[in-house]
């Protein structure tokens, strides 16, 4: 396929519609890279922009700004251009060892090694974080009260970010009777939907790390958990962290901890690495932005 189409692919499985003469996904075609520490504007600071595409993987530039206004959050920190890239594998690789991302890791035991950091984005472009606030506690419970609207606030360096499913029509809108719609993509590059499965169902079949697939999306995914309790995004990521995802803290964090975190080794797309029981679960998986595409 051409680069355009693929990239207008990406587009509309990231759910926007893609102009034909710009590799702008979605959002504010007149806000360039981010000046980095400026605070985002008060209406449209979203852009979300693919910037690199092979045939394995892709890279996507995140402003991390909102396209509603983010200022009634009420941390003291402002919400601020991120100016973010992240790459993602076309075909997400399940791993042999689950990454535990935030408080809890396997049987509730808690978990050493949480990710303080991104793990990964909403559509939109929002960062998004684990269960967890500085203090490793609940960051939900915690902290709800400094969200705005959409559930999102802004942590110490400006990064404004979601802890659980946003408010609705803030990313997406469920429809009733129906799967929830796209709500970002993790850095095992695995998608995220809503809360809700097949039917407009909660699903009853999620694994410990909150991924399953269904009929509507057959290929491993994951939820947000319904009604909004811990640990709201994922316990863990099932697939293989690419180690080049561009956000640093996450990949050292990673590299540093091989024993309890999967990063991605060997060549892409990495299939050898692949338990042998697995292979079916990678089959459905493969090209899972695609596959929504196809689907819509
Ligand atoms: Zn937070
Ligand atoms: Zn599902």
């Amino acid at each position: 396929m051409s680069l355009l189409t693929a990239t207008q692919i990406l587009g509309l499985a990231l759910g926007i519609l893609l102009l034909p003469s710009s590799f702008i996904i979605s959002g504010n075609a007149q806000i360039p890279s981010g000046p980095g520490t400026s605070r985002c504007p008060k209406g449209n600071g979203q852009v979300v922009r693919l910037s690199n595409l092979t045939a394995t993987e892709y890279t996507v530039f995140f402003s991390g700004c909102p396209p509603y206004d983010p200022t009634n959050q009420t941390t003291p920190n402002i919400p601020s251009f991120q100016n973010k890239t992240a790459t993602f594998r076309v075909n997400p690789v399940i791993s042999a060892n689950a990454t535990y991302v935030g408080r809890f890791a396997k049987g509730n035991t808690t978990n050493p090694v949480l990710i303080m950091s991104t793990i990964g984005y909403s559509v939109t472009g929002i960062a998004l974080f684990n269960d967890a606030n500085a203090q490793s506690q609940d960051a939900y419970v915690m902290e709800a009260h400094t969200f705005d609207g959409c559930r999102g606030h802004a942590e110490q360096t400006g990064t404004y970010h979601f802890h659980s499913e946003p408010g609705p029509g803030c990313v997406y809108n469920d429809t009733a009777g129906k799967h929830s719609p796209l709500f970002g993509i993790m850095f095992d590059s695995i998608p995220i939907y809503g809360a809700l499965g097949d039917n407009g169902v909660a699903p009853k079949d999620l694994d410990e790390c909150g991924g399953h697939t269904d009929s509507t999306y057959p290929f491993y995914h994951y939820h947000t958990t319904y009604n909004l309790t811990a640990p709201y995004l994922v316990k863990c990521l099932r697939g293989c962290i690419f180690n080049a995802n561009g956000n640093p803290e996450v990949r050292d964090r990673m590299a540093s901890k091989p024993a309890s975190c999967a990063v991605c080794q060997g060549p892409s797309p990495g299939q050898k690495s692949q338990p042998r029981q697995k292979r079916h679960h990678l089959h459905q998986s493969r090209n899972p932005v695609q596959l929504q595409l196809l689907r819509q």
